[in-house]
């Protein structure tokens, strides 16, 4: 394989530590919270002890103000382990950094010290069970009363939403203003009339919770408010390029892992007296499955660099998006067929992320969207 440029020595280090990390503090409990719906406080206490969690927030707030090459590293030992229920990701990559960069300094010093540590989770409520893809459509209202903002609404699919103790709502508090009547609010998860709906029950990411939230005449503080009245789109559309390539970079991660299993199992299993990675179909798949792993790896790796010197464009992220969500999913099934019956059981790694990957095409925009989103560079 082509060998990776965009990692130091010390990059490299740290990535023996996330491994190892994710090899003693969650792999062992990730069956149990596949059944549980959610993973542990534990596991993300854990996380915020060994500095794991908010690594890119200024260390005056409780990050490590760490590059995000360690966010990216984070992401991928996350993903080469299968541990797909920590939302880590979410909370420490679009979550804390809506905070510091739209923040006021009240906030950031109540906030994040907290997720660095793991005590506080957060999620980020966008889409609603009338609305999705189409944003501005966003139906939760915010209106002012006095000094403080009441918002009604629900939410529907936020990732961390179940075990959420703050959570960024995407508000209207002027219907008539389209995008410019869009407002982020802070809101805890102990305000009253903030109720958590299901934890939703899902084809894959079993130990990753997914809720519905309901806001029921919320009373918060206009302080709550992130970013200014009116700025909530304008924030949101700010960090869609690194958004998204977080999938990216976690699908190539998964596809590199999948394949590994893949070459390792058909290297030990036999038919016909022979294993079946001798069988002439299977080597052709998994060469064809590592010749597009690894020119998934150089694109994404090239983004990364873009990313860095600040140049990602939105289009690029979004052809990063959908291409490796998609190719994740093909190639993962081609994995999946040179297992076997024993591809179809849950306790192998390629099941589970069969499961696991379909998501990848329909969250953080659907690949229709990110088409959308390329298609007006033509
Ligand atoms: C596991 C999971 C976790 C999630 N986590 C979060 C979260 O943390 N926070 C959050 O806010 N949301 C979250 N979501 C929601 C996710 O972002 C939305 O499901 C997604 O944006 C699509 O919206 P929708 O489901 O309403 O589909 P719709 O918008 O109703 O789309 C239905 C279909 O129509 C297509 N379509 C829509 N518009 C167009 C168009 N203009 N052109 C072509 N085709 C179009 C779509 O591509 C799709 O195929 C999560 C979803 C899942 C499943």
């Amino acid at each position: 394989m082509i060998e990776r440029s965009i990692f130091s020595e010390e990059h490299n280090i740290f990535r023996g530590t996330v491994r190892r990390f994710y090899e003693e503090h969650i792999m062992p409990h990730h069956s149990q919270w596949e059944k549980d719906g959610q993973v542990s406080r534990e596991a993300w206490l854990e996380a915020g002890k060994q500095g794991l969690l908010c690594m890119p927030i200024p260390e005056e707030y409780g990050g490590a103000g760490a590059d995000k090459l360690y966010s990216i590293i984070m992401m991928e030992e996350q993903a080469r382990a299968g541990a797909t229920g920590p939302g880590f990701g979410l909370h420490s990559e679009i979550v804390a950094p809506y905070i510091l960069n739209y923040g006021t300094e009240e906030q950031k010093k109540e906030f994040l010290p907290r997720m660095a540590r793991g005590e506080i989770i957060g999620a980020i409520a966008m889409t609603e069970p009338g609305t999705g893809s189409d944003l501005q459509g966003v139906k939760t209202r915010a209106v002012k009363d006095g000094d403080d903002y009441i918002i009604n609404g629900s939410k529907t699919f936020i990732t961390n939403g179940f075990m959420s103790d703050v959570v960024i709502v995407v508000t209207k508090t002027d219907p008539e203003a389209g995008a410019k009547g869009t407002s982020l609010f802070l809101v805890e998860a102990d305000r009253d009339g903030f109720d958590k709906g299901r934890n939703l029950e899902k084809l894959g990411l079993k130990a990753q919770d997914t809720a519905e939230l309901f806001f029921d005449d919320v009373r918060v503080p206009a302080t709550n408010m992130l970013g200014g009245e009116g700025k909530g789109f304008f924030c949101l559309m700010q960090e869609l390029a690194w958004e998204r390539l977080q999938i990216a970079i976690g699908a190539t991660a998964t596809m590199e892992a999948v394949l590994d299993d893949t070459i390792e199992y058909t290297k030990n299993r036999s038919a016909f007296g022979k294993n079946i990675i001798e069988f002439q179909n299977s080597r052709f798949k998994l060469a064809e499955v590592k010749t597009e792993v690894q020119i998934a790896r150089v694109f994404v790796d090239k983004c990364i660099e873009e990313l860095l010197k600040g140049e990602l464009d939105v289009a690029t992220a979004a052809m990063a998006k959908y291409w490796t969500s998609d190719l994740e999913n093909k190639i993962i099934d081609e994995c999946l067929q040179l297992h076997g019956g024993y591809g179809y059981m849950w306790e192998y790694r390629v099941a589970r992320a069969y499961a696991d990957a379909r998501v990848q095409r329909i969250y953080g925009g659907t690949n229709e969207i990110m088409k959308e989103l390329i298609s007006r560079t033509l």
